[in-house]
C-alpha cells in the first residue's frame, strides 16, 4: 500500500485546487511546498479570473455562453492551441469560479470588466485580488484532510521500471503514491528556462525580470522530463512592457505618451490592451519603442485614469507622473531634446521623420480623433511644447510562462510518443498548450489553474481507486 493516495507538489492556486479535490474524494493527501507558504504566484496575482456564462455577469444583466468564449479563445489563438483542452477550460471556467465563491472568494459584479478584447466583460477581478484567492484556497486545504508540508522543494520523482510514476524522493526517503500531481508553476524565475523555452523573454538580457514566486524555477518540467513527458508550446508566455524605471508592475499607460518605433512611426493604439502590447512592440525594429511626449504633458503627468484604483491600492506603479519623471531624467532612462531632430538623434530614430508623425498627431487632436488607430481623443495631448522628451519602452517583464508539460483533458501527462505516463498529472502554469501564443485576456492563467487544478485532484483520486 502507498504512502499516499495522492501527492500534490506545489502549492499555489492549481496545487491547493488539486489538495482539495482529491481530498474531498476521499484520499490520502500530501501537499509539498518549497516556500514557507502555500500561495505561489497565484497569491501574488492580479486575481482576475476569466469566465463566460457566470453568476457574477448575469448580476449586470450579462448574457454570454461557452461557445463564445470558445470561439474568442481559438480565433485570438490562431487555433494553435490544444482544442480539447481550451474547450475544458471554457466548459469549466464559470463553474469553478461559482466554486470559489462557495468557498468564500468575493467577485464584486461592479468590478467586472473587458480584460481582454472580447465584446462582452469576462475578466473577474477578486475583490482582495490573488491574495483572496489564495486565502481562501489556503483556510479550505487546512479543513479537510492533507498533510501541508512547507520549505521542501521537491527534485525527484519515483519512476518504476515500466515508466509509472509511483511516488517522490526527498534526500534518501522515498514517500510512496499512487497519483503525483505536479503544480510547480511556472519558470519565470529560472534564466537558464527563459533562454531555453522563452527566446522573447531572454533576448531583453539585463532588461528582463520576473515579477512571479521566487520558487517558479521551472521544477515541474524537470520533474515531467524524469517520467518522459513531453514539453509544448515553445516561446509562449506574457510579458508586460516596462520603462524600466524600477522593478515594479507597469502595464497600463496613459493615452497622452505616442508610441513611435526606429523608422519614426506610429505603429500601435497607445492603450491597446496588455494581451497584445508586448507582441506589438517586440515586432518593431529594434525588439523596443520610444514613448513620446512634451512638456507640457510632463508638468501635468497623470497615469491611466480607467485603473486608479489599482494605482491607489499600489498594485501598479506610478510611472507617469511629474515627479517620477524627472527624477528619471537625472537617471537617463528619460532623454530631453530641445527640437525633433535632436529627439530622433538621442533615440536612433529615422532623422526627418518624426516632424511628419508628430504635426499628425497634433493634427487629429485639433480635428478630433486619432485617424491611424482611433486612440480615445480625451487622452490624447499635442506634442508640440519643447522641450521634447522619450523613453525607450520594453517588453520586458515575466509575467507568466507558457511552455510546459503536455497534458490531456484528464490532466494526465503525457510523453513524446503520446502516451499517457500513468500515475502523473499536471495543472497550472506547469502545462503547456493551454495558453497560446496570445493571452486572451486577465484572468486566463488564473482560470487554467483552478479548472485544471481541480481536475488533477479528482483524477488523481481516481487513479487512486478513491471517488466520491
Ligand atoms: C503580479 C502578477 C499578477 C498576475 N495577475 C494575474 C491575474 O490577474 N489573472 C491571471 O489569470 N493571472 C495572473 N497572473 C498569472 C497567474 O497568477 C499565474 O500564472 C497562476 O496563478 C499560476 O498558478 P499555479 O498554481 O500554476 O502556480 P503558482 O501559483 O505559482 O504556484 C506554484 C507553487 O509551486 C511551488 N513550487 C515550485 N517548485 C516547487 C518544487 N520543486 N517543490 C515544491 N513546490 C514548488 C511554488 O513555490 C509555488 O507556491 C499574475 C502573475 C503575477 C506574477
Amino acid at each position: 500500500m502507498a504512502d499516499y493516495d495522492v501527492i500534490v507538489v506545489g502549492g499555489g492556486g492549481a496545487g491547493m485546487a488539486a489538495a482539495i479535490e482529491a481530498a474531498d474524494a476521499h484520499a490520502t493527501v500530501a501537499l509539498i511546498e518549497a516556500d514557507e507558504k502555500l500561495g505561489g504566484s497565484t497569491a501574488l496575482s492580479g486575481g482576475v479570473y476569466y469566465a463566460a456564462g457566470t453568476s457574477v455577469q448575469e448580476a449586470r444583466g450579462i448574457t454570454d455562453s461557452v461557445d463564445a468564449m470558445f470561439e474568442y479563445y481559438m480565433t485570438l489563438n490562431q487555433y494553435r492551441v490544444d482544442a480539447s483542452l481550451a474547450r475544458t477550460l471554457c466548459e469549466n471556467a464559470a463553474k469553478d469560479l461559482e466554486w470559489l465563491i462557495e468557498l468564500g472568494a468575493n467577485f464584486p459584479p461592479s468590478e467586472l470588466y473587458s480584460s481582454g478584447v472580447e465584446s462582452v466583460p469576462r475578466g473577474h477581478p477578486a475583490a482582495g485580488r490573488g491574495a483572496e484567492i489564495a486565502e481562501v484556497l489556503d483556510r479550505t486545504v487546512s479543513k479537510r484532510n492533507v498533510d501541508v508540508v512547507l520549505n521542501s522543494r521537491l527534485t525527484d520523482l519515483v519512476v518504476d521500471t515500466a515508466g509509472a510514476v509511483r511516488g517522490i524522493k526527498t534526500g534518501d526517503a522515498v514517500i510512496t503514491a499512487n497519483a503525483v500531481v505536479l503544480a510547480t508553476g511556472g519558470f519565470g524565475a529560472n534564466p537558464y528556462f527563459l533562454n531555453k523555452y522563452y527566446p522573447d523573454a531572454a533576448s531583453q538580457a539585463e532588461k528582463v525580470w520576473y515579477i512571479g514566486n521566487e520558487h517558479c524555477l521551472g521544477d515541474g518540467l524537470v520533474l515531467g522530463e524524469q517520467a518522459g513527458a513531453d514539453i509544448v508550446g515553445f516561446n509562449r508566455g506574457l510579458l508586460l512592457t516596462t520603462p524600466n524605471f524600477k522593478k515594479e508592475l507597469e502595464v497600463f499607460v496613459p493615452g497622452w505618451l505616442v508610441y513611435i518605433n526606429r523608422e519614426g512611426r506610429r505603429f500601435v493604439n497607445e492603450m491597446a490592451e496588455y494581451a497584445v502590447m508586448s507582441g506589438v512592440i517586440a515586432a518593431q525594429t529594434g525588439g523596443s519603442c520610444f514613448a513620446v511626449f512634451d512638456d507640457e504633458a510632463r508638468k501635468t503627468a497623470k497615469p491611466n485614469k480607467q485603473y486608479e484604483d489599482a494605482f491607489a491600492a499600489g498594485i501598479i506603479s506610478l510611472n507617469w507622473v511629474t515627479d517620477e519623471i524627472d527624477s528619471q531624467l537625472k537617471t537617463g532612462k528619460v532623454l530631453q531634446a530641445d527640437s525633433f531632430a535632436e529627439l530622433e538623434e538621442k533615440c536612433g530614430i529615422r532623422p526627418g521623420s518624426l516632424n511628419a508623425t508628430l504635426t499628425r498627431y497634433n493634427a487629429d487632436i485639433e480635428e478630433g480623433g486619432d485617424s491611424m488607430f482611433f486612440k480615445s481623443h480625451e487622452e490624447m495631448k499635442p506634442v508640440s511644447t519643447p522641450p521634447y522628451y522619450a523613453v525607450e519602452i520594453f517588453p520586458a517583464i515575466v509575467c507568466l510562462t507558457s511552455t510546459g508539460l503536455r497534458i490531456n483533458k484528464r490532466t494526465q501527462v503525457l510523453d513524446t510518443r503520446g502516451q499517457v505516463i500513468e500515475g502523473l498529472y499536471a495543472a497550472g502554469e506547469t502545462t503547456g498548450d493551454v495558453l497560446g501564443e496570445r493571452y486572451i485576456g486577465g484572468g486566463n492563467s488564473i482560470a487554467n489553474a483552478i479548472v485544471f487544478g481541480r481536475i488533477a485532484g479528482q483524477q488523481a483520486a481516481l487513479q487512486a481507486g478513491r471517488n466520491e
